[in-house]
Order: structure tokens, then sequence, then C-alpha cells
């Protein structure tokens, strides 16, 4: 679809309500921090969605029951800045050099396919922006910067 500007924190919410059962099942404790009065990204709402998707799977995958998800916005100078972050046991060292490697996947077979972050970063860079991950033994925590509309 075209690119159009829209509410990073709209997409978060309609990518949560896929998600109900899994957070619940698994007693997930989600935390939403959305700054208020942001301004809108220009973006394809269905490719970002396919973004957030990838890194709450990503997170809900690594969680303990219990455990915590956080999302997040705010503003950076000139661009959105959406963070998920989980309270997970982090990613190992010699893991997170090759996350965003296509078909890299530290998981079962037939239960990762090793492209979510890989798609999620052309995604991004596709809207002008980019995606960073920050990991360690208190969780893990990726962030898209979006550039405004
Ligand atoms: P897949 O989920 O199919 O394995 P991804 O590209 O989504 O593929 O992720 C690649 C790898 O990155 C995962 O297999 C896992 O080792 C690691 N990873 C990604 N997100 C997290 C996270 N939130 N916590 C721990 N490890 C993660
Ligand atoms: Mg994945």
């Amino acid at each position: 679809g075209d690119f159009a500007p829209l509410d990073v924190a709209a997409g978060l919410e309609s990518t949560l309500n896929i998600f109900g059962y899994q957070l619940r099942a698994k007693n997930i404790r989600l935390t939403r921090e959305y700054a208020p009065g942001l301004p809108q990204v220009r973006g394809q709402v269905s490719s970002l969605n396919q973004v957030w998707t990838n890194l709450i799977d990503n997170a809900v995958d690594a969680l303990p029951p219990g455990g915590g998800l956080t999302l997040r916005t705010r503003l950076a100078p000139g661009f959105v800045q959406v963070c998920v972050a989980d309270d997970g046991p982090g990613i190992p060292a010699d893991v997170l050099p090759h996350i965003f490697e296509p078909f890299y996947t530290t998981k079962q077979a037939g239960e990762g396919t090793g492209l979510g972050l890989d798609i999620a970063q052309r995604i991004v860079q596709n809207h002008g922006g980019r995606l960073e991950v920050t990991s360690g033994p208190q969780g893990t925590e990726f962030c898209a910067w979006l550039p405004v509309a």
C-alpha cells in the first residue's frame, strides 16, 4: 500500500489485540508508555504492524510465565522512537551479532524461521528509519526510529 501519515500507538494497539490470547495464557505483565502528542510518521500500516508483530512475537517467546513486556513510544529529534522491551533472559553475546541475519534462529525446527528480525529491519529501513537492539541479563529492547511525517 501507499505511505501515509499514521499514528504509531494505534498500530501497536491493533497488533496487541492479535496477541491477547498469548499474553493472557502466559500471564505476561504488559506496560504501555506512550508519549502524548506524538507526531505522525509516514508509513504503511500493514508493514509497520508486521514489525511490531515480529518484535512482540520474539518477546513472548523469550519471556517466562509472568514476565514483563513494555511498549514505549517517544519523540526523538526528527523521529518517533518505538520500543518493544522484555525482561526475559536476554540474548547471549555469541547470538547477538547474528540475530538480524536471514534464517538465523536459535529456536527448535518448526518454531522459528529466523526471518522475523530480517523482515522487521528491512521494513523499518524502507521507512527511512533504523532498528536497534540492546540486550543484557535484565532483558532485551528493540527500538525502531521512524521519521516524523
Ligand atoms: P525466529 O524468531 O524465527 O528465531 P527472528 O529473526 O525473529 O527469528 O529472531 C532471531 C533470533 O533472535 C531468535 O531465534 C532468538 O535467538 C533471538 N531473539 C530475538 N528476539 C529476542 C528476544 N526478545 N529475547 C531473546 N532472544 C531474542
Ligand atoms: Mg521471530
